[in-house]
């Protein structure tokens, strides 16, 4: 591990993370959610750029592009389960988004309280994350969480038009995966 590896970020307990989101939901309600998400999303480039130093010596290939598409999701979720986040799965769903789960989050804790998603920091992590592995803008939505109760975290990643389509299905209280196996 390199010093320029870790340059720009921080080491903090994962307590924090819920800390944090327990005290901006009990101060502003369901603005704390698009407030933790903008904070999760400012991270999203130094995570990337670490990711990236942090795939030169692993596999030795100066920039994720150059990796094997297959390979590529592995490398990801070593390195978030390396750098304390937990362990992840990618997979395609459909043709147009891919999804991201976990079911030992840090941001997710122990508590099984919540009513909806909640793991907004995550969220805006992985989007920022997402938009520079893709290079082009990528969504990111939460659609089962463990903090309200589900057995995973899963995190939707797709363009912001796929995404908005399950949005939409999902107001409709259609499943989620209903427009993804549709998607053109
Ligand atoms: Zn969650």
């Amino acid at each position: 591990m390199t010093a320029a590896e870790n340059a720009s970020l921080v080491c903090l307990g994962s307590a924090s993370l819920r800390s944090l989101r327990e005290s901006l939901e009990r101060a502003l309600g369901d603005q704390a959610a698009p407030l933790l998400q903008e904070v999760g999303y400012a991270s999203g480039p130094e995570i990337y750029q670490s990711f990236k130093s942090w795939l030169h010596t692993r596999a030795d290939v100066a920039d994720p592009s150059e990796l094997d598409a297959s390979f590529l999701g592995s490398m990801v979720s070593e390195f978030f389960q390396e750098k304390g986040w937990g362990t992840v799965t990618i997979e395609q769903l459909g043709d147009a988004v891919l999804a991201i789960d976990t079911d030992d989050w840090a941001e997710a804790g122990t508590d099984t309280s919540a009513t909806t998603p909640s793991c907004h920091l995550t969220t805006g992590l992985f989007a920022a994350f997402m938009t520079e592995l893709a290079g082009e803008v990528m969504a990111v939505m939460q659609v089962e969480c463990m903090a309200c109760g589900d057995d995973r975290c899963r995190f939707l990643a797709g363009s912001p038009t796929a995404l908005d389509r399950v949005f939409e299905a999902m107001m409709e209280g259609r499943p989620y995966t209903e427009p993804l196996a549709s998607s053109p």
